[in-house]
Order: structure tokens, then sequence, then C-alpha cells
């Protein structure tokens, strides 16, 4: 029988980690400040440590991880690389699909692969509390974990829909010692004002950055944690993808397609970007890659967004940066994958697609359940809504195989379980979970106000 589950010891994991900003064709068009030139790194060390500032905007391709970092990555890395053989019988496809299984972590996502760190070189840089921004609530979770590994203060806003939604993940961040605001709040600003227009606003990620942000820029002892999106965060994450191709080694096997949920694109170029290093180095083996990024239909930043410079957060405090965007006021509709409701993307991720080296496609709310139930009758996992647009790409992707009788190897990212998401579950079994359409005009209203650049 061949293994379906790939296994490698704690000495195996990376030593370093892998920055694409190396291996891109172009330069990465630099972000912008206020002032429309590229942002400085004494601009950016209000909200980030020195260290991170210096990753941010690394063209080395190699950073090594730190020992500290890697010790505590041991409390759940190597993740497992699984082959769906039970899922593969169901579908009757001669594909082999594997997943790399993020679950495993403390939070239960991908995520704390970057808090880690992030609360590393914050707590070597004298600093002592953090701020950030939470949909879903997994980057909140991972970065309340995360500090309190290194001894820090966390402040968490967290955007008012998910607040009210999922308790639970409000509560494993106080147990984690971090405390917890529904955003907009009264504590700054931004929130004070979103408030007096509207009262019920429910928030939306780019509000909440704004909050955090605005906090952490007014406080010497505080520096400002984002869980996607920025050249690090990309950069933690490729510890997914250089482990799975450790995994794949092992098995002598080599992916065509390589899949992950796409919200801010962290997570996807933590899978993907490591085996596009392999065709930058003129791998044969990675000739004819395909990497799929997977966004929902209702938020549609890669595939209906538009390549232009936007602010990061609703409100304009972050530096421009050039990426897809649907606008930084767009406000998404309420799905259930809260991790994939953000207006923008990462901007490696975007320039990958602009310059064509990488996909994307979109997929509809109920399509997504539908896929995310399948798997867990075959494989057991119950899988995070925002995973599960993955699934329904790996799916569609084998259930083509199955018409051409092509045995492509199918890698996908499954970026957490869904524990904390049984809620959206149940709406999906009493049939109340509606697919939204294509937001055309709301994408177009909030396109109007893209910053004018040069
Ligand atoms: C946050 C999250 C995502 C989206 O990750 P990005 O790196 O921002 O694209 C996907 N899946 C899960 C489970 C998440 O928590």
């Amino acid at each position: 029988m061949e293994a379906t589950r790939i296994h490698l010891e704690a000495n195996d994991i990376p030593t370093h980690w892998y920055n694409i900003a190396a291996d891109l064709p172009t330069p990465p068009a630099p972000p912008l400040g206020p002032d429309g030139q590229p942002a400085t790194p004494e601009q950016m060390s209000a909200i980030f440590p020195d260290a991170i500032i210096e990753q941010e905007m690394s063209a080395e391709r190699w950073i090594p991880i730190p020992q500290e970092v890697r010790e505590i990555y041991r409390l759940w890395r190597p993740s497992p690389l699984v082959r769906a053989v039970r899922l593969e019988k169901v579908l009757g496809t001669p594909a082999k699909i594997f997943f790399k299984y993020e679950g495993v972590s403390p939070a239960g996502s991908h995520k704390p692969n970057s808090a880690v760190p992030q609360a590393f070189y914050n707590r070597a840089a004298g600093i002592k509390r953090l701020t950030t921004e939470t949909g879903a609530g997994q980057w909140g979770s991972s970065i309340a974990f995360a500090g309190q590994m290194f001894g820090l203060e966390v402040r968490v806003f967290m955007v008012k829909v998910s607040y009210d939604q999922k308790p639970y993940r409000r509560l494993m961040m106080q147990t984690w010692g971090a405390e917890v605001f529904a955003s907009p709040s009264e504590l700054t600003e931004t929130g004070r004002k979103l408030l007096a227009e509207d009262p019920d606003n429910q928030g939306s990620l780019g509000i909440a950055i704004s909050e955090a942000v605005e906090e952490a820029a007014g406080r010497a002892d505080t520096c400002y944690t984002l869980g996607s999106v920025l050249n690090h965060v990309v950069l933690h994450q490729s510890i997914i993808g250089l482990e799975a191709k450790k995994q794949f080694d092992k098995l002598g096997l080599y992916p065509d397609i390589v899949i992950g949920p796409c919200g801010g694109g962290s997570s996807f170029g933590g899978i993907a970007f490591p085996f596009l290093a392999d065709k930058a180095a003129g791998d044969k083996r990675a000739e004819g890659l395909r990497c799929v990024a997977v966004e929902p239909s209702s938020c549609p930043t890669l595939t209906k967004g538009k390549y232009a410079y936007d602010f990061g957060d609703a409100s304009g405090f972050t530096p421009l940066m050039k990426m897809y965007t649907l606008g930084h006021d767009f406000m998404p509709p309420g799905i259930h994958a809260g991790g994939l409701r953000y207006h923008g993307d990462s901007p490696l991720v975007s320039q990958l697609l602009h310059e064509g080296l990488i996909e994307a496609s979109a997929v509809s709310q109920l399509a997504t359940f539908e896929a995310g139930v399948q798997f867990a009758r075959a494989e057991g996992i119950i899988p995070a809504p925002e995973s599960c647009h993955a699934i329904r790409a790996a799916i569609d992707e084998a259930l083509k195989c199955k018409e051409t009788g092509e045995a492509r190897t199918i890698l996908f990212n499954l970026t957490g379980h869904g524990h904390f998401d049984m809620s959206s579950y149940e709406r999906y079994f009493s049939g109340q979970l509606e697919n939204y359409d294509y937001p055309a005009e709301a994408v177009a209203a909030s396109l109007a106000h893209l910053p004018k650049v040069g």
C-alpha cells in the first residue's frame, strides 16, 4: 500500500525561508508614501521593528530562520503532507491528490508560521505590545498565541461581524492572554468616526487594520503586526512549500498543479513560491507547473480587480501598494470565509499574476461548502471555509483528469480546520447559505476612489 501520510523529522524543519523577490523577472514596484515617493524604512519604523522592515524590502533569496522560532515551530511542524486516497476513490479520478495540512498548529491554521517570527523580532527589538486586526479570528488567535510565547501584550481589533459570529475565537485569544475589541471600536479616531456615521457598521478587515495601525503609530512601546499581504509574511509562509518539497522528494514525485485559497495571498505564496523557485532555476520537473490562487466570487480581487496602487486599509493610513484591488473602500458581502474578505492582495502574488506566472480563479460560496463536506466525509478532516475554496478547485481539477484520463499530481493547501466555523456549516446544511453575485456596481464605485498616482 502506498503511504498516505509523508513523515518528516523535527530536524527536517527548514533552516531558511525562501524570498521570491530574488527571482522575479522585474523588480517589485515599491510601496509609496503619502507624498507619492517610495516609502522609506523610517516611515515604516513607526509601526514595525527594523528586522521586519529589512525582510519586507529584502531581495536576498534565502533568509535564516532564528533558532528560537524553529523551536516553537517544532510544537506542530513539520506539518503533514497527506495523499487523499479516499477522496480520489470517491471522485473516481486517475489524479493523485495531496494536501499540506496546516490545521495542526495551536491556532488551527497556517497563520502562526508568521505570527511566531513576528513576535520574536518585536521582542528582540524591545517592543512590549502588539496590535493587530483579525477577520475570522484566525490571525488574532495566532498572534495571541505567539505573543504569549514571547511575553508580549497583544491587543486585537476583530471585525464586528466575526466578533458576533465567532465568540470561541475571541475566547481563544483571551485564553492566550490577548485583549479583543469589536471593530469599528470607540478606542480609535477611525472607529469613532465610522460609528458616528453608522452605529451598526459591521466592520471589515480594512477598517480593523486602520484601527490597529493608528494605535501602534501613536505609541512607542507598541508595534503593529499583519497576518498576510506583506512580503515578510509571504516569506515566513514559505515554510509550507519548502517542507512540501522535501515530502515530495521522499516520494519521488512532483506536483503538476499547486492550489491555495487566497485572501491576502500569504498562504498561497507560502505553498506555491518554493515550487516557482524551481521553475526560476530551470528545474525540468517544474516546467509545466501551474499555480492557482482561488478566491470567493463575492470578493474577486484577483479575477475582477484592477492592478493598481491602492491603500492596504480602508482609511488610507498604510503606504500605497501596487496590487490587484477592488478599491480600499470596497465592503465585501458577509460571506463565511472571513479570511478571504479583503479588498487587496499580496503585491508579490499580484505581480506574478500580472506577469502570467500564476493563475487565479473564483468560486461561489455554496460550491465551496459542497466540496468541504465531500472532503470531510472522505478524509475525516473538517476544513475551514477558506480552505474549502482550494478543495473546490482541487476537486474540479481532479474531475477534469477523470474526463481526460490524465493522472496529474495535484497539491492543495489545507490552510486550517473548521472547528470554529461549525455555525457556517450549520447554515449550509439548513439551506440558509446563499451565493452572492459578483458585486459589479459596488466594485465599480469603489474603484472610482483609487488614489491617483504618478
Ligand atoms: C487567513 C486564512 C486564509 C487566507 O490566508 P491568506 O494568506 O491571507 O491568503 C486561508 N485559510 C485560513 C484557514 C485562514 O485562516
